[in-house]
């Protein structure tokens, strides 16, 4: 079993610092998934109502969980979600994390303790991860590999798991892109929850933590960022493909945090 380390929550609740996404992880695909991931020393697992799969999500959860199983509920950071249209007080229980089972009771803290923002190499987040640190704020980087199974890639955009900087630390270190990226994450105490429904891939995201990047080659992978964002929602005007919401007035994605 591989180990994971943890970011601290104001709270002093641990959150494992690898996690795993489950955002395009099939139904028919995800339970696999995550049994490999908690066999595997995962113990943080990030879901949603929204990516259709907390059913079966739960029945792995039912299946590796338990008294004489090895695992507790309680060992495991399970991170849930509302959508945009979900956020009355009537539409929060249907949504709340009884979808995958053994609902904890007690809902309590207000402030928030963490926040889960994209980052990679590409969208390193400097300032907004100062801030966070300025809060006592755990932030999450989401589509940390860059997404590259999302439906509207772009063929023309970069691709971060083939930068060249990253690339000559992987040789370096005998890891891969995706292992030195998540890495750098960890290493800077950044949450990262990488996606996959591959075995082997879900087993090497989570070996991270038995090298250590020297400070200089921490910063030759922050040096990589161009503010690129993956998940920007889209729209097509004229023929073009635009941002959907950059006329609203609080629309997040112009200022650096
Ligand atoms: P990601 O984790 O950056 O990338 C997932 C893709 O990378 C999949 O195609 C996966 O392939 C591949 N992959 C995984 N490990 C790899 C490795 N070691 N080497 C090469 N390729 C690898 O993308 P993401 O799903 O967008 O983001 C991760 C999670 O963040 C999501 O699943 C979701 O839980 C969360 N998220 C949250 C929000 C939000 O609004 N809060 C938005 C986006 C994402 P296989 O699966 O085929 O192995």
């Amino acid at each position: 079993m591989s180990m994971n380390d943890f970011a601290v929550l104001s709270t002093g609740r641990k959150m494992p610092l690898v996690g795993l996404g489950t955002w395009k992880s099939e139904p028919g695909q995800v339970k696999q998934a995550v049994i490999w991931a908690l066999q595997s020393g995962y113990r943080h697992i990030d879901c949603a109502p929204i990516y259709g799969n907390e059913p079966e999500i739960g029945e792995a959860f039912q299946e590796m969980m338990g008294p004489e199983k090895g695992i507790r509920r309680e060992d495991v950071f399970v991170t849930s979600k509302l959508w945009n249209t979900k956020h009355h007080p009537d539409d929060v229980e249907p949504c709340s994390p009884k979808n995958l089972k053994q609902r904890n009771s007690s809902v309590a803290s207000i402030k928030p303790t963490v926040l889960q923002v994209e980052s990679h190499p590409y969208l390193a987040q400097v300032e907004l991860l100062a801030h966070c640190r300025d809060r006592s704020l755990v932030m999450t980087a989401y589509s940390p590999l860059g997404s590259p199974d999302r439906a509207w890639k772009h063929p023309e955009e970069p691709v971060l798991l083939e930068e060249p900087a990253i690339a000559a630390l992987a040789k370096k270190y005998n890891k891969t892109p995706a292992q030195i990226i998540i890495r750098w994450q960890t290493q800077r105490g950044v949450v990262t929850i990488p996606k996959s429904i591959t075995e082997s891939r879900i087993k090497e995201n989570i070996q991270v933590f038995d090298f250590t990047l020297e400070p200089e080659e921490m910063n030759q992978v922050t040096a990589v960022h161009r503010g690129w964002r993956y998940i920007v929602p889209t729209i097509t005007v004229d023929g073009k493909s635009v941002p959907r919401d950059a006329a609203h007035p609080h629309y997040p994605f112009n200022d650096p945090y």
